[in-house]
């Protein structure tokens, strides 16, 4: 289809972070015409939370290519490759110039929170004549309840606002909901914004994925400068060893590093480990929190003074009640994608680029994309929903070809579940050796593994 035909076509993109904005970017190439509504006060509301944690990945991997050419035509400088921003640096260099300095300011619409999509004069079950009529996104602005009309629906509304409870089955801890003034979920910023709530704590943190990893890592150093502070890692699994991820064979090199750092803190001592531990319970004890394995007084509990609950993040269906949705039942994401990146068997590296095809849905017009479209699993990166919204864009301009055609190519990375969102992992990473090797490597350390694939004989420390 010419995109003479498209223009006119107007493409509600929900949500307003890196995959949002890029397939505005994308959908406004097309000649057609985007409408972002973003729940925040600005773009990148949920980056702005983790806006202290370095990513584990670089600038080349973070920028879309749509969305570089629109800040190109208004004099943006791009940062150079290579390092590795925070969230903070990513919205103040990348996120934020894209969606106020160039087309796209006029685009985005911020404070307004999606609350219902539907199709008009459609309710789910009523199929003759369905396709024909257009979404309506409902949304408040403050100002009140507010109505969008759209040809089609892209859902980029991300899961950083849905964390998993504590829960160690998936529901909420019972008593979780009354202790909440002591729990966090995802990545507080314990060195900075708020040091003061856990310097001198007894803190736990319970996962043993990215974010999870992150935490520990800052609350160590908290820990160095007050040394009152006790650092507990509860996890559910028995083995520590899988967090690690792949140590310096991991080919996106920030993320082997913190692994390896990672491991070193463990074995220094210096956080309290307690494998095993499923959580059932939640109480307080005193002024203090109880976190409890079994209902009864005296099986397997800590008492902390603060819990951070990074056991993951779920995509909200919610507002999505009246679209006819397929959903993979286990990680509630697009049948299609779920054996793509079904952490069970997939790292973030051995996830194939996909497109329209996969994201698609029953609700013609209605495309999942950003790491939302993952719904549960970790192995999300934002090179590929870049992807991902350059195909959906060019399908919905009707070129067909262009969203079949997939030209990115990832890096390899070890394993997915392993450290990601970085903290300090350079400092932490600098003591001998860049820490312990993999646990099955037949060297003694990082570098004694590197030198070894470089055909040297050892790194020699040892
Ligand atoms: C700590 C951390 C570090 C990460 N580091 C990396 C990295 O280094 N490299 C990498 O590739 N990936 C990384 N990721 C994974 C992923 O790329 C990011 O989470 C990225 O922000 C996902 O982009 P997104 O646009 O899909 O979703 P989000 O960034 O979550 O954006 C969704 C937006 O939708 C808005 N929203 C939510 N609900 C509604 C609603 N009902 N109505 C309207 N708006 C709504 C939110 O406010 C938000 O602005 C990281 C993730 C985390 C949590």
């Amino acid at each position: 289809m010419p995109d003479s035909l498209n223009r006119g076509k107007t493409v509600a993109i929900l949500g307003g972070g890196p995959v949002g904005l890029a397939a505005a970017a994308h959908v406004l190439e097309r000649g057609m015409e985007p409408v972002v509504l973003e729940a925040g006060p600005a773009a990148g509301h949920a980056v702005r939370q983790w806006s202290h944690v370095p990513m584990f990945s670089p600038w080349e991997y973070n920028i879309d290519k749509a969305a570089g050419r629109l800040l190109a035509a208004v004099g943006w400088n791009a940062p150079s490759g290579g390092g590795y921003p925070t969230g903070g640096e990513l919205l103040a260099q990348y996120l934020e110039p894209l969606a106020t300095r160039t087309p796209l300011k006029d685009r985005v619409r911020t404070e307004s929170l999606v609350t219902s999509v539907g199709r008009v004069g459609f309710d789910k079950a009523k199929t003759k004549g369905r396709e024909a009529a257009p979404f309506e996104v409902r949304y408040q602005n403050g100002k009140g309840p507010e109505s969008l009309r759209a040809d089609t629906v892209i859902d980029a509304t991300g899961t950083w606002f849905t964390p998993n409870p504590a829960g160690a089955d998936g529901r909420p801890a019972i008593g979780e909901h009354e202790v909440q003034d002591r729990l966090a979920y995802g990545m507080p910023d314990v060195l900075g914004r708020e040091r003061a709530r856990y310097a001198g704590k007894t803190v736990a943190v319970l996962g043993a994925g990215h974010s999870a990893i992150g935490t520990l890592i800052d609350l160590v150093r908290l820990k160095d400068e007050v040394p009152t502070t006790q650092v507990i890692w509860l996890l559910r699994g028995d083995n520590p060893e899988k967090a690690f991820g792949g140590g310096a064979n991991d080919k996106l090199a920030a993320r082997g590093a913190l692994g390896a750092a990672f491991a070193k803190l463990v074995a220094s001592g210096k956080i309290c480990v307690e494998a095993g531990f499923k959580v059932s319970h939640l109480s307080r004890d005193g002024a203090r929190l109880r976190i409890s394995t079994g209902a009864t007084c005296c099986g397997r509990h800590a008492v902390v003074d603060e819990l951070v609950v990074a056991t993951g993040l779920r995509p909200d269906l919610d507002f999505l009640r009246e679209v006819r949705l397929s959903l993979d039942p286990a990680l509630e994401c697009p049948p299609e994608l779920a054996p793509l990146i079904d952490p069970n068997e997939h790292s973030c590296g051995t996830v194939r680029p996909h497109g329209a095809r996969e994201l698609a849905q029953p609700e013609p017009g209605f495309y999942f994309a950003g790491i939302k479209s993952y719904g549960r699993a970790p192995t999300f990166l934002m090179l590929t929903g870049y992807e991902q919204v350059r195909s959906i864009a060019a399908e919905i301009a009707g070129d067909h070809e262009a969203a079949r055609t997939v030209e990115l190519v990832l890096p390899e990375t070890g394993v997915c579940s392993g450290p990601g969102p970085l903290t300090n992992h350079a400092e932490v990473a600098s003591g001998c050796c860049g820490g312990p090797a993999p646990a099955k490597a037949d060297a003694c350390c990082v570098a004694d593994v590197e030198a070894k694939q470089e055909g040297k004989a050892g790194c020699g420390c040892a």
